[in-house]
């Protein structure tokens, strides 16, 4: 583990994977320099991608919201979320009945094919259970919790049907000292009260890092040693690139701060191979 700055680590590789929030982008806007960064990655001729832990939105949009704070290099197709994977397993996995979501509409009408194929949460009485094939765990807005995580362990209770999480993340920081609980958090408790695993899709998980990868093989021949991936949180970012067999460079804009860092890594057992105060 090395303290590096993260502009002596650019020319080291040939593709770099970035997280979104807390590397490109935090609470507050753009990560200061970030938008330089990604210029200089790929003027140096160093491809990237992002993969977010996001089932809110389509890469279109996201690519816009990276756009309104400053973020003008990144397109649609260099974006892979968690919410592709898990729309990649609903359109292919021939699954029965109709899918039960938690989550916004917006969210709802990426990840859904047909429209009417799933149902908010907000829309579903426990007594209909029999026509429910599945259940999505995609945002952490769009339904009050008590109710929606109420209807959903009641309904899991009666019928046992695929369950999908969308995005694992437990949580995410929205000021210096704060966070908000996401979605991963949500579908933990039901986890715990039901005594089941779900189908998760996002890091630390290895989807993305495989779709990133294949996605990355169309454009050349590349390896696994030739990939860097950047992270602000242990257990999701750098967890999944260890595992995915990359290196790894932790952040401390985001989840992880310049205070906890060695806190963070000395409790968990999860070590990247380098720290950086920032990209930017
Ligand atoms: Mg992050």
């Amino acid at each position: 583990m090395k303290y590096e700055s993260f502009h002596n680590l650019i020319p080291k590789y040939k593709v770099i994977f970035f997280d979104s929030y807390g590397v490109l982008k935090t609470y507050r806007g753009m990560i200061d320099g970030a938008n330089d960064t990604l210029k200089s990655v790929k003027d140096q001729g160093i491809l990237f991608k992002v993969l977010t832990n996001d089932a809110s939105r389509s890469p279109e949009q996201m690519v816009e919201s990276l756009r309104d704070i400053g973020l003008d290099q990144v397109s649609p197709s260099d974006i892979v979320t968690s919410g592709m994977m898990a729309k990649d397993f609903l359109d292919n996995k021939r699954l029965n009945g109709k899918s039960i979501y938690l989550g916004t509409k917006n969210s709802a009408e990426y990840i859904f094919n047909e429209p009417g194929s799933g149902i908010s949460i907000r829309d579903y009485n426990v007594e209909d259970f029999d026509q429910i094939g599945s259940v999505v765990f995609l945002d952490d807005e769009g339904y009050e919790w008590e109710v929606g995580v109420n209807k959903i362990v009641n309904l899991l209770r009666r019928k046992v049907v695929p369950a999908i999480v969308a995005n694992s993340d437990l949580i995410y920081p929205v000021s210096k000292m704060d966070v908000s609980i996401a979605t991963g958090s949500i579908a933990l408790l039901v986890e715990h009260i039901l005594n089941r695993r779900f189908i998760h899709f996002g890091k630390p998980d290895s989807p993305m890092y495989h779709y990133a990868f294949q996605n990355l093989l169309e454009s050349g021949s590349y390896s696994k040693k030739d990939v860097l991936m950047v992270g602000d949180t242990l257990h999701t970012d750098i967890l999944g690139g260890i595992k995915f067999g990359v290196d790894t460079a932790l952040v401390c804009t985001g989840n992880t701060t310049q205070e906890n860092v060695h806190v963070a890594v000395e409790s968990t057992g999860i070590k990247p191979d380098y720290i950086c105060d920032s990209i930017g």
